[in-house]
């Protein structure tokens, strides 16, 4: 059981912003996220895309946020539990509360920030009688290390950019890393990858280094509880049955707000409702920011988040100190927070 100050559920832009802004007020937390790397949306849905409204940057990516909220909140050395899905969160008679992630991981903090965005994001999967079973041996929805998929039948499902370059890494793999074969399946041919990638698809294709059939899975084969085959009804009316040891769909991620809407939290359209002036929510010592949250005049953007997290941390201190007003410093003139930033020397610990 991990004793903590705070956990903020979700490591997107706003939950790395509310961690910069608990360390500024000397409030120790945690950060979980169910993904396996920080930036929430910016970097699951356009980490190279340009955003220009973040305040006096002219352009930066998502990624290049990401980097640089993770960047600003190392002086903190706050923990990061990326790859769990918070699962449970309960108060506690004296007024902690105790929050389980789905790997075991469990916290008790006094303050709860909920950063969640628009839920935990989870892949995308194929809807076929019985593949479910194989979810995670022979149903998977990341590529594997290249040895695992060594002289095998690999069926990649998707059309996208991460798609396509998956089949085609694969397709390219030699000697022993070599699958016995890479079929690439997308309903239609046309793809939503970059077309200099779709030029590649089809010169591999020509090539005869993998295959490419517009179809849709429709049913399994089975033998001694091993997959087998998939049944496919192709574009053309014709139907196929297809040999696969490994079946990789890589058809996205799409969102699912999950356990926070069983946390008795009181909730509109599925958003945390909170009041404007401390972003607290039904339960007093929880917090909501960012997308996740709804108040009057609410508007999902990051600067937005970033606000909410700054009155969230200010309202949180001052409910951590009795409810004793916390005094606002400047970074720029607090000798205090400048040594908590590692930018003068001193001792940053409490
Ligand atoms: P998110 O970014 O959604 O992050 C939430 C995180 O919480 C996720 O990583 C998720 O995995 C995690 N999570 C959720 N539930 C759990 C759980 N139970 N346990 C563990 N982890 C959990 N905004 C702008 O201001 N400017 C722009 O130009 C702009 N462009 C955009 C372009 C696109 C295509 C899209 C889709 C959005 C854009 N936005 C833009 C909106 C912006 O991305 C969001 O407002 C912002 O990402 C919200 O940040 P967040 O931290 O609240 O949530």
């Amino acid at each position: 059981m991990i004793e903590t100050d705070a956990v903020i559920v979700g490591a997107g832009p706003v939950g790395l912003y509310q961690a910069f802004q608990l360390g500024l007020l000397e409030i120790e937390a945690h950060l979980v996220d169910a993904l396996p790397a920080v930036g929430g949306q910016c970097i699951e849905l356009y980490p190279d895309k340009p955003i220009y409204d973040i305040p006096a940057l002219l352009e930066c990516s998502g990624r290049s946020l990401a980097e640089q909220l993770l960047a600003q909140i190392q002086p903190f050395g706050q923990p990061i539990h990326l790859g769990q899905l918070l699962s449970s969160l309960t108060s506690k008679e004296d007024g902690w509360f105790e929050l389980i992630t789905s790997t075991g991981t469990a916290f008790t903090a006094k303050a709860v920030f909920i950063a969640a965005g628009v839920g935990a994001f989870q892949p995308r999967t194929l809807k076929v009688e019985g593949l479910e079973a194989f979810n995670g041996s022979q149903l998977l929805h990341h590529t594997p290390a290249l040895d695992a998929l060594a002289d095998q039948h690999v069926a990649v499902f998707g059309d996208d950019e991460l798609a396509l370059q998956e089949a085609l890494s694969l397709a390219s793999a030699t000697g022993l890393m070599r699958p016995a074969s890479v079929t690439l399946i997308h309903r239609r041919d046309a793809f939503t990858a970059e077309a200099a990638t779709v030029t590649r698809l089809r010169a591999a294709c020509a090539a005869r280094q993998m295959s490419f059939i517009a179809a849709q899975p429709i049913g399994i084969e089975t033998q001694a509880g091993r997959l087998t085959h998939l049944h496919l009804a192709c574009a053309d009316d014709s139907t196929r049955l297809l040999p696969v040891g490994t079946v990789l769909a890589l058809l996205g991620l799409s969102p699912k707000l999950g356990p926070i809407a069983e946390w008795g939290l009181a909730m509109a359209r599925k958003q945390l409702v909170v009041d404007a002036a401390q972003f607290q929510t039904s339960v007093a010592g929880i917090y909501a920011v960012g997308d996740i949250n709804t108040y009057p005049g609410k508007r999902k953007l990051i600067t937005c988040g970033f606000h909410e997290a700054t009155l969230a941390a200010y309202a949180a201190a001052q409910r951590l100190q009795g409810g004793a007003p916390v005094a606002q410093q400047y970074t720029t003139t607090s000798p205090r927070l400048q040594q908590l930033l590692g930018r003068v020397p001193g001792n940053a610990a409490r």
